[in-house]
């Protein structure tokens, strides 16, 4: 499927205060998500992905004094790509120092509300992605705003999918592979009290990626341990609330039903 690319005028864009300056290529591409809250409504309403596109480009040119939107390209909840400052353009939103090495590109998804991208999010990023790269010469680099600059954007959810290297939602590389998956850390996931670490938060980004609606904070909570509950029922496990390595096990090589 082609890119579905949302025009500046077709979005409503206020004209640059002033000349883009000019890039020739890039390393790659960041991914940003808001950083706020996202209506949830925008899911069922693309004329809310335009005000809130429109809200962007506002705040970013009258409360940040930037000469534009700070984003190279904007992806929305429908596959919709909504040009930016676009290919070849200096963005704004990396940081200081960080905005000649990559294309940012937005995934209108916040801290709240709106929290998980859905899947022609992760295709319209990738859509954008492949577009900065035809177009702009953007190198083979996917790496999140967080990367080299402190913020904790673009989010957990985005932020593993990054991580990923980005793969296109039903493409290759689904759940079951027992021979690369992660080993069992060796400890008893449980609550209380909560358990905190990079385990932890590998579990949850397994069990997110099943479809189970669960925060990758890397903190074991009674939210955690409720999902493991459901998950340990699903799967005819014991059922404990405690990921052992049998329930780590499942998470990574059981089908998905
Ligand atoms: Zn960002
Ligand atoms: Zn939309």
């Amino acid at each position: 499927m082609a890119i579905d690319l949302v025009s500046r005028a077709a979005w409503g864009a206020r004209a640059p205060r002033g000349a883009y300056s000019t890039l020739s290529s890039t390393l790659g591409v960041k991914v940003h998500y808001t950083g706020g809250r996202v209506d949830p409504a925008i899911v069922n309403d693309h004329a809310k992905c335009v005000a809130m596109v429109k809200s962007i480009q506002n705040f970013h040119m009258d409360g940040n004094g930037w000469m534009d939107i700070g984003y190279s390209m904007v992806c929305c909840p429908h596959r919709k790509v909504f040009v930016g400052r676009g290919p070849r353009h200096l963005p704004a939103a990396n940081g200081a120092g960080l905005n000649s090495g990559h294309y940012a590109v937005l995934g209108l998804v916040g801290n709240a509300g709106l929290v998980q991208p859905n899947d022609d999010l992760l295709h319209g990023i990738r859509d954008a992605i492949e577009y900065l790269r035809q177009n702009g010469g953007a190198g083979t680099q996917i790496k999140g705003h967080r990367d080299g600059y402190s913020t904790d954007c673009p989010g957990d959810a985005l932020y593993a999918w990054v991580k990923k290297g980005a793969p296109r939602p039903g493409g290759a590389d689904p759940v079951p592979d027992p021979e690369r998956h992660p080993e069992w850390p060796g400890r008893l996931l449980r609550y209380p009290p909560v358990m905190r670490g990079d385990d932890v938060r590998a579990w949850q980004a397994q069990m997110d990626k099943r479809g189970w609606t669960i925060d990758v904070d890397g903190a074991y909570g009674p939210a955690s341990k409720q999902v493991c509950q459901d998950f340990q029922r699903q799967q005819k496990l014991e059922v404990d609330g405690v990921v052992g390595k049998v329930t780590w096990d499942a998470a990574f090589e059981a089908p998905i039903p």
